[in-house]
């Protein structure tokens, strides 16, 4: 009884005091007030509040008219005749500010900014900063529970440092809820237009490389060639260029566009931009534009002023985009972009691991970018955050995402894409880097590690100071000077070693750990591991197989609906995760299944491989023996064919003793380039026989510490010729097929 008295006391102190009370034990005497003639954005802001608050303290607040609620006890949404009078001097922002203020007059708090985003936003700080909500996923939001809450005195004013926002993340992309909760304003789902998903107009940018759909070959090739790029003597007939000298071109781009717009008028910035190849036209009239205006660049600017100027009184307050992409990259000289063009600067040939000022693959855009910036009225960026050869590699960029962002901004970029996993969710940790961009694009000031603890206590609970000291970690050993790496990584990049991986599986050990009562948590863990078990397996299968990686990818590729591991096959990698997955249960089934030789009772001295070279024309390894002419003998250091000049149609038959360097699984792989079979102390393991073009083939075997005997037959019949053998073995081994563990007969 005497501490509740004291309770009443200081509740009643605080209160005279000039304090007010939100809420209190799961209820509240306040009103959220919104005007019936609201923006739809403004009314869904008022539900948010309604809902956020509700999930934070139980109370379910009245959703009221201007003049409903008690003076004193409102949250006052949307710019209205009550923002006027209880804040002398507001001015009414223009509904596409996406800037808000969040401030209190007594008891009461108003949220007001632009219609369309602003007061939403407003709400979101609010729920945000004041409350501790949270939404670091579109599956996860955290709305930590609290009985009371008061404030005294609330005055924030915010805007966005860039103001076109687009996180190019599948999990943002597909969830516009989520999307605007993270203050990203950029919708351009296909089939959708921007605003349809989440009241308030998002900003739109309608198309790319959309040259390619305004003047097909389709429609004007038959007819008009001329309309195409000229190269060596002829107008190509495909996707290519356009000739952007023909006035005529330029006609029906205008024509196009102009239609664009008026079907399509809720976007912000329209695309001519040149298609997805370095095709561009070399007839006279384009070359002597070219040289007219300081390279590539320079007509293309030409060509989309002219579509600017164009369209520019019916759609004053619409914009022309065009890229500074590839060949176009570089600025123009003695012309610049009209104040309705937009350039879409890419960084696709940039370092993601380093400054743009401190890293010499980056010198030469940072010098594009500050050229651009000088002449453009308005830069919008496109830049690329993961690996688009294998999305779910590690990437090392934590620490530069922001001043990347911080160097667009100082360039007067009006807008960012952040070209992330937008076709899967496999991206390692791509949770925390869709949620960091957004932050960072709303305030490139925002430091950084404060973030990244924000997001890995509140995501990973108490594996997060783990799954920092991962960052760190893959921050310190990956992300080094000298070590550059643009967004197309392979598995077997020198900056991933054995070690590498060994060391990080430690750390996600100790944070699986820490989280191993709470399935929740774990799983999240896990799904961060997975990108570190990948690379195990792609770079050293014995060993990932016995650590449990493969197992651990596809717990995370099943749980999370995985079914894309890369951007393309062009990348090399592996596309689709079925075949992935297909490719494990080749593994664990050999790996299982792997036959157990003992070591021979033999003990060989000197270094080296015993060959026989034949020649002739063979179809197989055995016809080669049986059929080919010996025409040479000797030792070579180890296993090796000529890979140059090209010949054809002859062979090699290695023979030699492999010492195993400890008991157990080992894994040969041949990539061969015709024939190759492989025999272990007598038994054929890998079979890659027959006329063919590069073939990869591979075997466990379990062989006891010692010597064992290893032949190989390989033939080239014609064209290509290549022959490579490479062991992974558990003494942590990993790479070709090494001479000192190779004896002569
Ligand atoms: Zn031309
Ligand atoms: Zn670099």
């Amino acid at each position: 009884m005497k501490n509740l008295s004291i309770l009443a006391i200081t509740i009643l102190l605080a209160v005279s005091c000039g304090s007010h009370q939100l809420f209190n034990n799961g209820s509240s005497d306040y009103t959220i007030v919104v005007s019936e003639d609201a923006t739809p954005s403004e009314k869904y802001a008022a539900s948010e509040l309604k809902y956020w608050i509700k999930e934070v303290s139980g109370a379910d607040l009245p959703v009221a008219g201007l003049d409903g609620g008690k003076k004193g006890k409102r949250l006052i949404v949307g710019y209205n005749s009550l923002t006027e009078t209880l804040v002398p001097g507001a001015v009414k922002p223009v509904d596409r500010d996406d800037s808000f203020t969040l401030t209190s007059n007594g008891g009461d708090i108003l949220f007001w900014g632009g219609a369309n985003r602003g007061t939403l936003y407003a709400v979101y700080s609010f729920l945000e900063e004041e409350l501790g909500c949270r939404w670091y996923s579109s599956k996860v939001s955290v709305a930590p529970r609290q009985d009371s809450w008061e404030f005294t005195d609330l005055d924030r004013h915010e805007e966005p440092g860039i103001i076109i926002r687009d996180n190019c993340f599948l999990d943002v992309r597909e969830n516009p809820t989520f999307s605007g909760r993270m203050r990203n304003n950029f919708v351009n789902l296909p089939g959708e237009k921007p605003g349809q998903t989440l009241p308030g107009t998002a900003e739109g940018y309608w198309g790319v490389h959309a040259m390619g759909y305004l003047v097909t070959p389709e429609d004007y090739y038959q007819e008009h060639p001329e309309y195409f790029a000229f190269r060596d003597s002829t107008r190509l007939s495909g996707y290519s260029q356009l000739c952007l000298s023909n006035p005529e071109v330029l006609q029906i781009c205008i024509d196009k566009i102009r239609k664009v717009m008026r079907d399509n008028p809720d976007f912000l910035v329209y695309s001519v931009e040149q298609n997805d190849n370095r095709l561009y036209c070399e007839c006279d009239e384009c070359k002597a534009l070219v040289e007219k205006y300081g390279g590539q660049s320079g007509i293309m600017v030409w060509f989309v002023n002219q579509v600017a100027d164009a369209v520019k009184d019916e759609f004053p307050d619409k914009f022309i985009g065009t890229f500074a992409y590839q060949y176009t990259r570089h600025a123009p000289k003695d012309i610049v972009p009209r104040d309705n063009v937009v350039i879409r600067l890419c960084s696709i040939e940039c370092c993601m691991f380093h400054d743009y000022d401190d890293c010499e693959q980056n010198v030469a855009f940072m010098k594009d970018l500050k050229d651009w910036s000088a002449i453009a009225p308005h830069l919008y960026i496109w830049d690329y955050v993961t690996d688009f050869a294998q999305y779910c590699l590690p990437v090392a960029n934590w620490k530069t995402m922001s001043t990347h962002i911080k160097d667009f901004r100082d360039n007067h970029a009006i807008g960012i894409l952040e070209e992330g996993d937008y076709q899967t969710v496999s991206g390692e940790l791509r949770e925390m880097r869709a949620w960091l961009l957004s932050k960072l694009m709303w305030n490139p000031d925002a430091d950084v590690d404060a973030l990244i603890k924000d997001f890995t206590d509140g995501y990973y609970g108490a594996a997060g100071p783990y799954i920092r000291e991962y960052v760190e970690f893959a921050d310190s050993v990956l992300r080094r000077p000298g070590i550059h790496s643009d967004c197309y990584i392979d598995a077997a990049d020198p900056m991933y070693t054995d070690e590498f991986i060994s060391e990080g599986r430690k750390i996600f050990a100790a944070a699986k750990e820490a989280v191993a009562s709470d399935k929740v948590f774990h799983d999240r863990v896990e799904t961060a591991e997975m990108p570190l078990c990948f690379l195990q397996m792609q770079r050293n299968p014995v060993i990932g197989i016995q650590e449990g990686a493969d197992a651990l990818v596809r717990r995370v590729i099943e749980r999370e609906g995985i079914t894309r591991m890369a951007e393309g096959e062009w990348s090399g990698g592996v596309m689709e995760a079925s075949r992935l997955l297909d490719s494990y249960d080749k593994l664990e089934a050999s790996f299982k299944e792997a036959p157990e030789y003992p070591a021979a009772d033999v003990n060989p001295k000197i270094q080296g491989v015993s060959f026989q070279r034949y020649e002739g024309s063979f179809m197989t390894t055995s016809q080669m023996v049986w059929r080919g002419e010996i025409v040479h003998e000797g030792t070579k250091p180890w296993i090796m064919i000529e890979t140059e000049p090209e010949l054809d149609h002859f062979g090699y038959l290695f023979d030699c003793w492999f010492r195993a360097e400890a008991d157990g699984i080992h894994q040969f792989k041949i990539v061969s380039d015709d024939g190759a079979v492989l025999f272990i102390d007598g038994e054929e393991v890998i079979n890659l026989d027959g006329s063919h073009s590069e073939k990869t083939g591979f075997a466990f075997v379990n062989l006891q510490k010692g010597f064992h005997r290893l032949k190989l037959r390989y033939f080239e019949d014609c064209e290509g010729q290549k022959l490579e053998v490479f062991l992974a073995a558990p003494d942590g081994f990993n790479g070709p097929l090494p001479a000192n563990r190779l004896f002569t007969p």
